[in-house]
């Protein structure tokens, strides 16, 4: 297996696999989409609520609001060998929150009991309060997966199966964002969807060839940086295929 990575920032990835099946690169993306452990707040105890929302409205926002946290450094509650799943500060956070109206209450108002687990942004607009209206509660996060409740997902995932190279005397059109590749160029779906005239035209001079593998397309939506939820994939992949051989052993 060999991996490119073709573009990366805090919450989107490109890369390039060879060497990999189409089932392999199937279970890859559906473990970072929904089988990674991400952060997400799952109770929220309310104190007080004049609102315009109900209790059940705010406490959906607050679920689908995506959170930081550190990749290893928590629990997952029901198998924590801490508490025995009753929930403690090895796989549970607290998210306080006291506010007075008037003003709008924003998901950076959230006062978190740890210092690695806060919303992603702070500018997601919870509710509005009207003036003496009061909203106080507080919420408990834990990690989940996103094929129990999509708040907890990890990612959205594409991948372009067997990509095109171009060769490298063909001139690409000024469009294209070509990644140089090898002895040519990388051809990247979504770049120059409506064009594609230098692979018509490279295709001609038979200077286009498609290579064996995938193109992943990783970006984030829970608080992990994208390139921390291939990783987590790849443990979690692994842990699933050791899990699996210790099994056949023995059936022996
Ligand atoms: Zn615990």
């Amino acid at each position: 297996m060999e991996v490119q990575i073709l573009n990366k920032s805090e919450l989107e990835m490109q890369f390039l696999v060879e060497g990999i099946k189409p089932s392999y690169a199937s279970a890859l993306r559906r473990v970072m989409m929904s089988e990674i452990p991400t952060m997400a707040t799952e109770y929220v105890d309310f104190k007080k609520n004049d609102s315009a929302l109900n209790d059940e409205i705010i406490a959906n926002r607050l679920g689908l609001m995506p959170l930081t946290f550190e990749r290893d450094a928590y629990n997952i509650t029901q198998e924590c060998d801490n508490c025995k799943g009753k929930g403690c500060s090895r796989c549970q956070v607290k998210l306080v929150l006291k506010k007075k109206g008037p003003g709008m209450v924003y998901s950076g108002d959230l006062k978190s009991d740890s210092k690695d687990v806060k919303p992603i942004f702070d500018d997601i607009p919870i509710v509005e309060l009207f003036n003496d209206q009061e909203l106080q509660f507080e919420a408990t996060a834990q990690l989940g997966f996103g094929k129990v409740h999509t708040k907890w997902q990890g990612a959205v995932v594409g991948y372009q199966e067997n990509p095109t190279v171009i060769k490298k005397e063909v001139k690409p059109c000024p469009v294209h964002k070509l990644v140089p590749f090898r002895n040519g160029y990388l051809v990247k779906k979504g770049d120059c969807e409506m064009c594609m005239d230098c692979v018509e035209e490279a295709s001609k001079k038979g200077g286009v060839e498609k290579i064996g593998g995938f193109i992943f397309n990783v970006e984030s939506v829970c608080g992990l940086h994208a390139q921390d939820v291939v990783l987590s994939a790849a443990d979690i992949l692994d842990k699933k295929f050791s899990e699996f051989s210790k099994d056949l052993k023995k059936l022996k």
